[in-house]
């Protein structure tokens, strides 16, 4: 099998200098391999995935001279298979609903820190883990909930999904074509929601989904995403689906050592274009011939 990558955007905003390395990066490797990689919109947020923000995902990509095959897969259209996926998980009772808001669970978690006096447990992106308020709901609740029509979320009951696929790991790769094992722990996320209340997935289920349907190999996306990987192990082995490999590069920062997307320096691609920047010097910039 050729090696296939992807780049996996989500337009929530406009591209800036960070997505362009990432893109670079999947270019670069996807050649080494002797492979290719596609382009996806990761469009499933129905506020943030705007007509701009989506055009010039494309606008941006092809001003940098990198080119993919047309057109590119885009989640929203495809939401009838994460659906799908989620009644998987749902008839194997992995997936519980839940009602709870974040202030709820704020609320819940600040209680349980001042009953025990130690902090609880944060996931790796520092969110604290969801306390499991509607896991504890019975059956009978749990329909109520559900024929009361309200937005509900479905969370992925991680103990039980463990004990259904045992002992998870992923491979991860380098450039250089060495390859390791690398063993998940997908309970540091706790109870993740698969299913959000305003779009029936969320990043985690569509990205194993797609990963798998467009038959991708090897996965290289900022190390922002390397602890999510145990979430994917997991899903890839409940669903009995191929994992790809992963490689996580570096991400840029700017000159306050701060990630560049959260960096108010951190110029969309657009603005770096229309002050003059040329797609060569951008190459450069990044570090790529
Ligand atoms: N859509 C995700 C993002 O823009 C990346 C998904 C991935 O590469 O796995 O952060």
């Amino acid at each position: 099998m050729d090696p296939l990558l992807r780049f996996a955007p989500s337009p929530n905003g406009r591209l800036h200098l960070g997505h362009a390395f990432s893109a670079l990066v999947n270019d670069a490797v996807a050649r080494r391999l002797g492979g290719r990689w596609l382009l996806r919109i990761e469009d499933i947020d129905p506020v943030r995935a705007t007509p701009e923000n989506i055009a010039g995902i494309e606008e941006d990509l092809a001003w940098l001279g990198l080119d993919w095959p047309k057109p590119p897969r885009r989640q929203s259209e495809h939401m009838a298979e994460y659906r799908a996926g989620a009644d998987r998980l749902r008839a194997a009772n992995l997936l519980y609903p839940c009602r709870c808001s974040r202030g709820e669970i704020a609320a819940a978690v600040a209680d349980r820190e001042a009953e025990t006096g130690q902090p609880w447990p944060r996931d790796p992106d520092g969110t604290p883990l969801y306390p499991g308020t509607c896991r504890k709901l019975g059956a009978a609740e749990r329909e109520r909930l559900v024929a009361s029509g309200r937005p509900l979320a479905w969370r992925l009951d991680v103990a039980a999904a463990i004990r259904g696929a045992g002992r998870v790991s992923w491979r991860a790769f380098d450039p250089a074509g060495r390859e390791w094992i690398v063993d998940a722990r997908p309970e540091r996320w706790g109870d993740v929601v698969l299913v959000r209340k305003e779009t029936p997935t969320s990043y985690n289920l569509s990205v194993v989904l797609d990963d798998a349907a467009q038959g991708i190999t090897h996965v290289v996306r900022g190390v922002d995403l390397e602890a999510a990987t145990d979430v994917h192990a997991l899903l890839f082995a409940l669903f009995g689906l191929a994992a790809p490999l992963y490689h996580h590069h570096r991400l840029l920062t700017d000159e306050t050592g701060q990630k560049l997307a959260k960096s108010r320096n951190s110029l969309p691609l657009a603005a770096l274009r229309q002050n003059g920047e040329t797609p060569d010097g951008i190459r450069r910039r990044l570090g790529f011939p």
